[in-house]
């Protein structure tokens, strides 16, 4: 068999738009362009298609679609999500989150700390994993809302927030989680979990970039973030992304039939792509729990090299995978997952993230795996020819 030309290990970062997705928004940007909230027909026969995408992203986290806001995407879900637990209870100024949050939820608790609020992030163990125990003693009078992601994006470690949740419920304190990487990946249920915000991003599962959602459950209060029209039964100003937002739609009702599939064989294929690494180049290390993870997701340390240079080679060759965020690349920072994990500033720059999606195949593995020894010494030498 020829080896592909182009590999892409870098699904955590985004994702190509399906075929049956371009497929289900075009018409709404090519024919059905109007304003949802028009009072003609050419307008208002938009909401149909769009009540159809909410109850289908719903449903992919067993919600009601009444408790769905569309947004831009998963940060602002996120900013939005803490912005109205502050807003709601005005005299509590106190978040909880964990060390290991995307830069959606820390920055943004960095920016609030900065105009006076009080900041709690957990830390996680040598394995990335939060311990729940923590959280109950981090929980005040004054805590507005614990956010903890459902999944990690760099290590793939899923949190346990159903566990959170019963502790959070247990103390009166909303609970928010940032479920964008967990979402097609393993099962959601809301009700499970008992969370009172939960965001997602569509272009992680297989639709286009500029579209998110906000789950509210019911009885939450909720002030909304960008205010303006009415849109969103007022929850959310801003005319409707249509053709965005029926993408995801559709890619959230595929995201959920192939999940139990598609965890196996991604779960399968990450596999043999750790072992062979681990197994054939010295130096090389697993990053984050075995226990509880995402299929998709691999994060090794290979000693002695700069994940960058390594990136660069494959990049050579094709191949795309990325050392953590790709918010945070080309900033020379260490790994802020990595370091709250213990890891030396050094070995957590010597990480590669490898994601895997849906099109991934065995093709692309079989390149990365036979390819990368070579990578490795080569970069390897030069190093410690540069240090003599
Ligand atoms: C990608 C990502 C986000 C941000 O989503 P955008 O739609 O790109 O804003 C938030 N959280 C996690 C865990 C992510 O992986």
């Amino acid at each position: 068999m020829s080896k592909p030309t182009f590999c892409y290990f870098d699904n955590n970062a985004t994702t190509c738009v399906a075929p049956e997705v371009l497929d289900t928004m075009l018409p709404f940007l090519k024919d059905d362009w109007g304003n949802p909230s028009s009072a003609y027909s050419f307008g208002n026969r938009l909401t149909r298609p769009l009540d159809r995408a909410r109850s289908q992203v719903a449903e992919l986290i067993n919600a009601d679609p009444r408790e769905i806001i569309f947004t831009s995407c998963g940060t602002e879900s996120i900013n939005s999500a803490i912005h109205s637990a502050l807003v709601t209870s005005p005299d509590r100024r106190h978040i909880i989150t964990s060390s290991v949050e995307h830069s959606a939820t820390l920055k943004f608790c960095t920016h609030l700390e900065k105009l006076g609020f009080v900041i709690t992030r957990l830390p996680v163990n040598p394995d990335g994993e939060i311990d729940p125990a923590l959280l109950h003693d981090a929980i005040t009078p004054q805590t507005a809302l614990v956010s903890i992601m459902l999944a990690n994006n760099e290590t793939g470690v899923i949190f346990p927030i159903a566990e959170i949740g019963a502790i959070c419920r247990e103390r009166g304190v909303p609970l928010h989680t940032d479920a964008v990487q967990a979402a097609g990946k393993i099962p959601i249920d809301v009700k499970a979990l008992g969370v009172d915000f939960l965001s997602l991003s569509a272009h992680k599962l297989n639709a286009p970039k500029g579209v998110g959602a906000l789950y509210i459950r019911r009885q939450t209060k909720y002030c909304p973030y960008l205010i303006g029209g009415g849109q969103e039964r007022g929850r959310r100003g801003g005319t409707e992304n249509v053709a965005g937002i029926v993408a995801f739609g559709c890619a959230a009702s595929m995201a959920r039939t192939r999940q139990p599939e598609l965890a196996l064989r991604l779960a399968g294929w990450r596999d043999q792509i750790e072992h062979s690494i681990l197994s054939q180049i010295p130096g090389t290390s697993r990053n984050g729990s075995l226990a509880n993870r995402l299929p998709n997701t691999s994060s090794i340390s290979f000693e002695h090299l700069e994940a960058e240079g390594l990136l660069m080679l494959l990049d050579q060759a094709g191949i795309c995978a990325s050392s953590g965020s790709a918010c945070t690349t080309g900033s020379n920072e260490p790994s802020h997952v990595l370091t709250a994990m213990g890891r030396m500033p050094k070995v957590a720059r010597s990480s590669i993230r490898f994601s895997l999606g849906c099109y991934t195949t065995q093709a692309e593995v079989d390149h990365l795996i036979t390819i990368l020894p070579d990578l490795v010494s080569r970069l390897r030498a030069g190093c410690s020819a540069n240090e003599d």
